[in-house]
């Protein structure tokens, strides 16, 4: 059986089946902005491996990190156990993080931080005596993993409540935000919103939502307003806010982190995917004193989370190179220079047959259909990118780009000119 027979039939892809004969094709190096496949083509990457390589592929100085702390450590438990990468990687972190987040978890991947976040809120009022508080409220549209816990906070629909409801906690879902700007806000857009915390808040642990961008659930974007009004009312009604910044952390909206657009702090962050630059899995929950001091209430102060693999060096040692690079580099320019290329040129398409809407925001582009993607137009499709010369990977209704920061102007141009060709071959097939 050759390679890809026997990945076919016997490796589990992401939301794949092995049943299916959908086209798949082969690595064998990256490097740059550019992935080579077996036969040798090259193809320029438009995804950062899901909004992770943001320096691009075989980076010299993460190679270097990682390799460097490879012949020192590879890993140790970090169970009474503690390192110089996560200690330097965990100042990093609250130096460029909002001053009241002085406490990081680290774990393995995005789902498990918001595990970690969700046990966090619900630690933080059970052990000052209010264990009503177990319930969390949050947005339809919303994504926020995988793993159970995070999958209860994902939008209902989208996010396959259905076939798991028998072991999903049920949690409280507000409208998804239609307000773009801030000039477009209006206070009905936050009247359901205002509604749940006010009729729910003694059962409520905390707040989770994606700041700005609702990215797997539907690449909404919203306005900074919402966010401020969602902050007030936290406070207002004692709730935490959790803001899930695992796809928007280091720069990708054109702020470092989403949440610095309208000026206020979360009680307790996530963050993840580009942390390592797309190097490792890595991922690390961070929350202020008060939460800490809450879960401190009853004397113990234990949060009840380890895994095997927390802060494993490797990936902290490189994590800390990947953020002296976005520090020394001029990523606000790279971002700027991406989201005004990727306006005026994506833009282009907005009158285009079986086109909803484009929006931009930061580096980050998407092209909304009328339609979802029928399974026809998902044999073809990934193929007829990877000829055209560029790896893109659209799902549902969306055709999107988030390319690694350090893309060149041309090599960008390449990646929007193959979607125009694309929705051209769609509006003919259809
Ligand atoms: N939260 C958000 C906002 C995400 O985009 C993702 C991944 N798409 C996750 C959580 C889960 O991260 P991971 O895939 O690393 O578990």
């Amino acid at each position: 059986m050759d390679d890809l027979s026997f990945d076919a039939n016997h490796i589990w892809h992401p939301y794949a089946s092995l049943k299916s004969d959908l086209p798949i094709h082969q690595v064998s190096s990256a490097n740059g902005v550019r992935l080579t496949l077996m036969d040798g083509r090259e193809i320029i990457d438009g995804m950062s491996s899901w909004w992770a390589t943001i320096h691009g592929y075989n980076h010299p100085r993460l190679n270097q990190a990682i390799t460097a702390q490879l012949d020192n450590m590879a890993h140790v438990m970090f169970g009474g156990l503690t390192h110089q990468p996560a200690i330097k990687l965990a100042r990093q972190l609250v130096e460029i993080t909002a001053e009241p987040l002085q406490a990081v978890f680290f774990s393995d991947s995005g789902s498990v931080a918001v595990e970690v976040a969700i046990k966090m809120a619900i630690q933080h009022w059970f052990a000052q005596g209010k264990a009503k508080k177990q319930r969390l409220l949050t947005l339809r549209n919303g994504y926020h993993g995988d793993t159970f816990g995070a999958m209860a906070v994902c939008d209902p629909v989208n996010g396959m409540h259905g076939m798991f409801e028998q072991v999903l906690p049920t949690h409280l879902f507000a409208p998804s935000p239609t307000c773009r700007t801030d000039a477009d806000y209006q206070d009905s857009d936050i009247a359901e919103f205002r509604q749940l915390i006010s009729e729910h808040h003694v059962e409520l642990a905390a707040v989770i939502l994606e700041p700005l961008v609702q990215n797997t659930g539907g690449m909404n974007f919203y306005c900074p307003e919402y966010l401020r009004q969602v902050r007030t009312l936290c406070d207002q009604y004692d709730v935490l806010l959790i803001l899930d910044e695992i796809a928007t952390n280091f720069g990708r909206t054109g702020t470092l982190f989403a949440y610095e657009k309208a000026d206020i702090c979360p009680d307790i962050l996530c963050l993840g995917k580009s942390l390592t630059g797309g190097y490792m899995t890595l991922a690390a929950t961070l929350c202020t004193e008060k939460v800490v001091a809450g879960i401190a209430a009853d004397g113990s102060g234990v949060l009840m989370h380890g895994p095997t693999y927390m802060a494993n060096p490797l990936a902290c040692a490189v994590a800390s190179e990947n953020l002296a690079i976005l520090a020394e580099s001029n990523w606000q320019r790279q971002v700027a220079d991406i989201e005004s290329q990727l306006i005026s040129e994506l833009m282009l398409y907005k009158d285009y047959e079986g086109v909803a809407d484009v929006r931009v925001k930061g580096a980050i582009g998407v092209v909304e259909l009328v339609e979802p993607l029928e399974d026809e137009a998902m044999q073809w499709l990934p193929t007829f990118f990877v000829d055209n010369g560029v790896w893109l990977r659209p799902f549902g209704k969306l055709m999107y780009i988030m390319p690694p920061f350090v893309i060149t102007p041309a090599d960008l141009s390449v990646l929007t000119a193959v979607i125009g060709k694309a929705l051209v071959r769609l509006a003919d097939n259809s």
